[in-house]
């Protein structure tokens, strides 16, 4: 027998679908994560994690599980591909988390999963492939298919955590407007075979951003800014790149992840709408350079689940108390956003690259380094 009936009903069990899903049975509220992969991630996509959501992690009893498995990045190093324009430092961030935590996806979702199933052996469904949603005044039923059978679970709220595609967005009826950049990069993980170790650094040399960051198990993530998107990338398109503008050699190391991608960023119109609330990607999407997006989620997860678990203790103030989420969420959102748009400005190609040069000269050699840090760290939007 499926469970046929839960309070909360999460579609999407990735990061921040099974982050919400913590927040929510800590604060004992009942909630079921339907998820359609029937395996765990093995994606190393998203990396960065910042200290807001390690301090996240610390109220929720995670943090020790990732401080164990990522790599804590302590100074940031802008280069130009000849000579280093810069660093930042971010053990001057105030606080215990005085760095950026680099972490494989798969290792962050295996930790959320096991903290999860830990709270509520019960509440994940995977292999579900949501399909549909009915609403009605008082209650939600989502429909969805397991090894070819038809099941359907009825609950107060469908929190759509589904990602950008959201289908709950869909069934919903809400808009989701924004941009797609013209921007388009190639990644990859090598061996570090670099004398960076545990700093990340900024490569901008005329040609275009390059970004390094340290793995765990001696790995290195190479993001590559390209001229247009490559259908079929391959690690040495990459490490063609690399070699000629950074002069790095990546050819003959092992590697483990290659893609390509785009970028947008994208906003729901409302966050919630009748019985269907939204969170993280199916909510809003930013530009993945500065490593925000997920983040992002959690924050917004952890926003929603306070606000869910008081709406519990005083139904009467539903609306009032998902507008707040929204209103902060979307504010929040729009900051990164903005952030996000800066840091991918910086890194395309350069017509004047002296300009650029001296602006981060300039930036990292006055007291705008502060601002600096704090843009980097996803310090300050709340
Ligand atoms: C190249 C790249 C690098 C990035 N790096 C970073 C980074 O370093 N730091 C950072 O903060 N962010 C980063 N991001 C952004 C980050 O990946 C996303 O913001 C994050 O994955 C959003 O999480 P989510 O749980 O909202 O959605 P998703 O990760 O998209 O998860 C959605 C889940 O819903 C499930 N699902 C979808 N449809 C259904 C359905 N119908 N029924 C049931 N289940 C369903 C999916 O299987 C999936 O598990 C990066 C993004 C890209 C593209």
């Amino acid at each position: 027998m499926k469970k046929n009936k839960s309070d909360i009903t999460i579609v999407g069990g990735g990061p921040v679908g099974l982050f919400l899903g913590i927040c929510l049975s800590k604060q004992g509220v009942d909630c079921t994560i339907l998820e359609k992969r029937a395996e765990p991630v093995q994606d190393s996509r998203s990396l960065g994690i910042h200290p807001v959501s390690l301090e996240l992690f610390e109220k929720t009893g995670l943090v020790n599980e990732f401080l164990e498995q990522g790599i804590s990045i302590k100074k940031g190093l802008a280069h130009n591909g000849k000579e280093v324009l810069g660093s930042i430092n971010f053990d001057q961030l105030e606080g215990p988390f005085n760095f950026i935590l680099a972490c494989p996806q798969f290792y962050t979702e295996r930790i959320l999963l096991n903290k999860f199933l830990e709270l509520n052996p019960e509440g994940l469904i995977t292999g579900a492939n949501v399909t549909g949603l009915h609403q009605t005044n008082e209650q939600v039923s989502c429909r969805y298919q397991k090894k070819g059978k038809e099941y359907c679970i009825i609950s107060k709220y469908i929190i759509g955590c589904d990602g950008k595609n959201s289908l709950v967005r869909k069934e919903a009826d809400i808009l989701y407007g924004g941009e797609q950049y013209t921007d388009t990069y190639i990644m990859g993980d090598f061996d570090d075979n670099t004398s960076f170790e545990d700093q990340a650094v900024v490569f901008l040399p005329k040609q275009g951003l390059i970004e390094s960051f340290p793995l765990p198990d001696n790995m290195r993530r190479w993001v590559v800014k390209t001229d247009s998107y490559i259908d079929s990338p391959t690690t040495n398109i990459l490490a063609d790149f690399v070699k000629q503008r950074v002069g790095t050699d990546l050819k003959l190391l092992k590697n483990t992840m290659i893609s390509s991608f785009g970028v947008q960023s994208f906003s729901a119109e409302n966050y919630f709408k009748d019985r269907v609330i939204l969170c993280g990607d199916a909510a809003h999407v930013v530009s993945p350079i500065g490593g925000q997006g997920m983040n992002l989620g959690w924050i917004g997860a952890s926003i929603l689940a306070n606000a869910l678990s008081k709406i519990k203790m005083n139904p009467e103030k539903e609306t009032e108390l998902l507008s707040e989420y929204q209103k902060q969420q979307k504010k929040i959102v729009k900051k990164a956003s903005r952030r996000a748009e800066w840091n991918m400005r910086m890194g395309r190609k350069q017509i004047f690259p002296y300009f650029r040069k001296i602006l981060v000269q300039l930036i990292l050699k006055t007291p705008l380094k502060k601002i600096a840090l704090k843009v980097f760290t996803m310090k300050g939007l709340y």
